[in-house]
């Protein structure tokens, strides 16, 4: 394997385990059961961390605890100012603890710790951002209604959710969820994946230290059945928030429609990016490297599929080739590593599905095409893969590989792009590159997609919302629109003097 570039596993000594367990009420719980499950680093196979694997009997004490902490008001009715406070030390002990938290982020998820250390000084930035949106609720008056009567808005925590996460950015995205709900005064009952449940433990553990009341986040670790299942069905939850795959979105959605909760679903993506053939290649190329090996292209916003343009085809992709070559894929805990190990066996084992039945279906690879050994390392590694001469009807040019995997797509005109990237399932996000920023406006403004890049790809503020269109999920996160989901609307109506003129007569 002379044509990539590896770094190679350096000798391992593996920390002290992390013993992970649920946090119900302030208190650090075993499983009713005492059930656990262990978890062994992707890249290096040794274990990493044990947690307790819940059952319906804790997701209920933690949905309980939620609920009672939520109906006595002292957390819903608190000053948005005294919530900013602890969001603020928050994010203060986040940064305290980052290499802490970003090394368990590496060892459970695979990902090189320098992208882990960005993400959690990243998350910290979120919390910040959360405070500053609890002091800035504020509903609208209707002072127009008449000379006896005043309308008012009121914004108010929507009561009790649930957060369900994936293990493919664990701290990231807890931090896009709970102290947006935070701010807003709801409480929460959290469920990390059961991959990668450690750094949601230790988030409790600072949430407690900046003196967040007890029961307002609570912690169940385990799988989605029973736990997911049960935070998505009980009656006592007002609203589930979900960021993971499509499938078990819609199993969410169709959970909670039996009690008519609010659901925000973040879900799956094949984003496209349309390459215009006046575009500056080299930026497009680069940029489109780091957007398919970006976390080992485990990432809903991978850029995993390029629209080019016929007449710079060829040249793009032999640029992008080119850069495949120079990418440090290898062990994650090398600060040069910029792509790191697969989540798991089985999932290796979807990625090279998808690719070697596209290559039985006619498709061409480019560079790579298999698993990837990294001396001393576990073998959980994928090669960066370029797969082109595909059809849009196939597998691997529809559906999320989830892996370091581009798929490679020609068109002739604007509206032939266009009518690719909306014939899709998905709509999270999607690309455009062209010095013409009429070409980029057009594109942007006909793409079915919950964002849009142009001459760019993967840029995010916290300022910016997220959040797909079609099968990628509905709400958004971030933005004061990510407050908002956590808020419900509540209109008060109030007559001024006695000026009501009865409905019955009294005579
Ligand atoms: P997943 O859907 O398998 O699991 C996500 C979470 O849901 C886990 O905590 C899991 O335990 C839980 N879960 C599983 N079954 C459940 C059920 N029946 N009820 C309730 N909860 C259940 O996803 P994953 O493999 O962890 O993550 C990868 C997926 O996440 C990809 O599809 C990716 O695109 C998506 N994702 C989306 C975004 C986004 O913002 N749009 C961000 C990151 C990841």
């Amino acid at each position: 394997m002379t044509e990539m570039t590896i770094i190679p596993g350096s000798p391992f000594k593996a920390p002290p385990l992390f013993e992970g367990r649920h946090l119900i009420d302030g208190v650090w719980t075993k499983s009713a059961d005492a059930e656990q499950s262990a978890r062994k680093s992707p890249a290096h196979g040794a274990l990493v961390s044990t947690a307790a694997l819940g059952g319906r009997a804790d997701a209920e004490a933690a949905i309980a605890a939620a609920r009672k902490t939520f109906d006595a008001g002292d957390w819903a009715f608190s000053s948005g100012a005294s919530r900013a406070k602890i969001l603020l030390k928050t994010a203060d002990l986040i940064e305290r603890d980052l290499d802490r938290i970003a090394a368990m982020e590496t060892l459970e998820s695979g990902k090189p710790i320098s992208q882990a250390k960005a993400e959690i000084a990243g998350a910290a930035d979120l919390w910040r951002y959360a405070a500053s949106l609890a002091r800035m609720i504020h509903g609208d008056s209707h002072n127009s209604l008449g000379a006896d009567m005043l309308g008012v808005v009121l914004k108010e925590p929507i009561g009790v959710v649930s957060l369900i996460t994936p293990w493919n950015f664990p701290f990231l995205i807890i931090s896009q969820k709970l102290p947006f709900a935070l701010a807003a005064g709801c409480t929460a009952v959290i469920k990390p994946s059961e991959l990668t449940p450690s750094t949601t433990c230790i988030l409790g553990e600072l949430l407690i230290e900046a003196g967040l009341p007890a029961g307002v986040a609570n912690i169940v670790l385990g799988f989605g059945d029973p736990v997911g299942e049960v935070l998505s069905t009980d009656p006592r939850v007002d609203m589930v928030s979900f960021t993971g795959s499509t499938g078990v979105g819609k199993r969410i959605s169709a959970a909670a429609s039996g009690t008519l909760k609010k659901v925000s679903l973040e879900l799956g993506g094949k984003n496209p990016q349309v390459i215009f053939p006046d575009a500056d290649l080299d930026q497009a190329a680069d940029a489109i490297t780091f957007g398919v090996y970006f976390n080992a292209g485990e990432c809903c916003n991978s850029g995993s599929r390029i629209i080019v343009h016929e007449d710079v085809a060829e040249a793009l992709t032999d640029k992008v080739v080119a850069l495949s070559r120079k990418v440090p894929f290898g062990d994650p805990l090398d600060p040069a590593t910029q792509v790191g190990a697969i989540i798991s066996p089985e999932h290796m084992a979807k990625i090279d599905g998808y690719v070697q039945d596209a290559v039985a279906d006619g498709a061409k690879i480019a560079i790579g095409g298999a698993a990837l050994n990294v001396d001393g390392a576990s073998p959980q590694f994928y090669q960066p893969t370029v797969v082109t001469n595909l059809r849009p009807d196939m597998p691997i040019a529809r559906e999320e590989v989830f892996g370091p995997v581009l798929s490679v797509l020609t068109f002739k005109t604007l509206d032939e792009a266009l009518s690719l990237c909306n014939d899709a399932a998905y709509g999270l996000s999607a690309g455009v590159w062209s010095k013409d920023m009429s070409t980029c406006l057009d594109f942007a403004r006909r793409v079915q997609a919950g964002t849009v890049w142009t001459n760019t790809w993967m840029d995010g503020y916290p300022e910016m919302p997220f959040g797909g269109v079609k099968e990628s999920g509905q709400g958004r996160e971030l933005g004061r629109y990510g407050l908002d989901e956590f808020l419900e609307v509540k209109t008060v109506q109030m007559r001024i003097g006695d000026t009501r003129q009865p409905w019955v007569s009294s005579e």
